[in-house]
């Protein structure tokens, strides 16, 4: 089940819920998990203004809040050559394409998973124009590509 399905039909299974033979405590922390399954799988997304799972821009996982990282833009350009990958049928090469936003020209080249949220992180709280576009990654693919070269 996806995020958004969980949170469209939330009512329906707290109805379900309470229809069953449950405490109202066992029910609340039932909710509580799955609130928390939710929360861990899922970020408020500058693109939509609304949330969706946290994606590896580089290997197309769904992380959570362990596995999560930010990646800067600068460093997936630095590490651009290792994310060309090898020849692929056009159709392929389209589907692991990022167009969302903060997507520069020299992205359209690179297999990245068109399911990645983007964000800019300010460096410094005091100015504003010190802030740089990231995208989310896993921890292990960030570790990797920042250990490469
Ligand atoms: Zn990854």
């Amino acid at each position: 089940m996806t995020v958004k399905a969980f949170w469209r039909h939330k009512d329906v299974f707290v109805h379900k819920l309470k229809t069953m033979l449950v405490t109202d405590s066992a029910l609340k922390v039932a909710m509580a998990k799955a609130m928390t399954s939710v929360n861990n799988l899922s970020i408020k997304s500058a693109d939509t203004g609304g949330h969706r799972a946290p994606v590896c821009i580089v290997c197309n996982s769904i992380c959570d809040t362990l596995t999560l990282a930010w990646i800067e833009r600068k460093t997936i350009s630095h590490k651009r050559l290792l994310l060309i990958g090898p020849i692929l049928p056009t159709s392929v090469r389209e589907f692991y394409t990022y167009k969302g936003n903060g997507q520069q020209k020299f992205m359209d080249g690179l297999l990245l998973s068109p399911h990645a949220s983007w964000k800019t992180v300010k460096r410094s709280k005091d100015n504003d124009r010190d802030a740089v576009d990231c995208f989310s990654c896993c921890k292990m693919c960030l570790d990797h590509l920042s250990k490469a070269w």
